[in-house]
């Protein structure tokens, strides 16, 4: 269904290492949200670049949680196993204007640099085998202007670095397949965890080489753990219940500082939802990291259950 009448494009990119937890509908709901109020298209896309760190299965859940959630898309999803040749492409365009080189640098070089590449094969000629492509950086990017934030700037070291495009291991970046997809699919605005503030200056150089306008960003606030860590899939974060989708989107609500429909409790999913789209406000999100409410930590639990997991 597409009923948008505006040029916003924005887009919910999850990568399937596992399912849907309250951080990652933080950022489904935040894009979701931010893309209608502005009667936008809201885009889903797989990125599955990394098959090691996929889970079986766990793609088709994610879809399922966002219907259930009641968090429809716009068009097909894209699945990023099917762009190889896109990502292909671009790298050859890249490595046709120069603006890339294959490295070959073990990372215990890196590591005694301090973690930094230093631009050491540039002018090497090395050939592909073995090695891995970095971007030849011509004017990095120091900092942008977030939506939610204001002028963020980057560590300078981070920002200059000729960061890897191509992986040794022959996979493709995130920083490519990233950028070649949010271009290829129109994205104007990416609304996103801010875990991923620091690549957004790689993001926008590589916009920048490849010649396409730049995206807006928002990096919304993370939920975090009482320990201090971001909710990941990597930290067992538990999946969204089954179920009723209205409380925990009434907490994500809250957890982005937005008004909630007043009796959502006898309302419809969609009716909490149109409310929110009508409300949204960016003004309202805070800034801040903030503990993942109680009621999202393991809902599918009780009490003792829940004490017996974390010994
Ligand atoms: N696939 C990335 C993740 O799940 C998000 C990419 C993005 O939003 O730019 O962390
Ligand atoms: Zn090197």
């Amino acid at each position: 269904m597409n009923t948008s009448t505006s040029s916003c494009v924005g887009r919910f990119a999850p990568s399937p290492s596992g399912d849907l937890h309250f951080g990652s509908l933080i950022a489904a709901l935040g894009s979701y949200l931010s893309a209608r109020a502005q009667q936008g298209r809201w885009l889903v896309r797989i990125e599955d670049i990394d098959p090691p760190r996929e889970v079986a299965g766990a793609a088709t859940r994610i879809l399922t949680q966002l219907e259930q959630y009641g968090l429809e898309w716009d068009g097909e999803v894209l699945w990023q196993s099917q762009r190889h040749d896109a990502y292909r492409e671009a790298l050859d365009w890249l490595q046709q204007h120069r603006q890339s080189y294959f490295c070959t640098c073990p990372r215990s070089r890196i590591h005694q640099l301090g973690g930094f590449y230093d631009g050491h094969c540039r002018a090497l000629h090395l050939p592909a085998d073995n090695a891995a492509l970095r971007l030849r950086q011509h004017a990095p990017v120091f900092g942008f202007d977030d939506r939610l934030r204001g002028y963020l700037a980057a560590d300078t070291q981070l920002a200059q670095e000729d960061f890897i495009i191509h992986r040794r291991d022959g996979l493709f970046a995130y920083n490519l397949a990233v950028v070649v997809d949010d271009h290829h699919q129109g994205v104007t605005e990416i609304v996103r965890g801010a875990d991923l503030i620091e690549p957004t200056v790689r993001q926008i150089a590589l916009y920048r080489q490849f010649g396409w306008s730049v995206p807006d960003y928002l990096h919304l606030p993370l939920a975090i753990n009482p320990d201090g860590n971001k909710l990941s899939k990597q930290n067992h974060a538990p999946a969204l219940p089954a179920g009723d989708a209205r409380p925990l989107l009434v907490q994500a609500l809250r957890f982005l500082g937005q008004p909630i429909l007043e009796g959502w409790q006898d309302a419809s999913l969609t009716a909490l939802l149109q409310h929110a789209v009508e409300q949204w406000s960016i003004h309202l999100i805070p800034q801040q990291n903030a503990l993942i409410p109680d009621e999202a930590t393991s809902p599918f639990l009780n009490g003792s259950q829940q004490a017996m997991i974390s010994r």
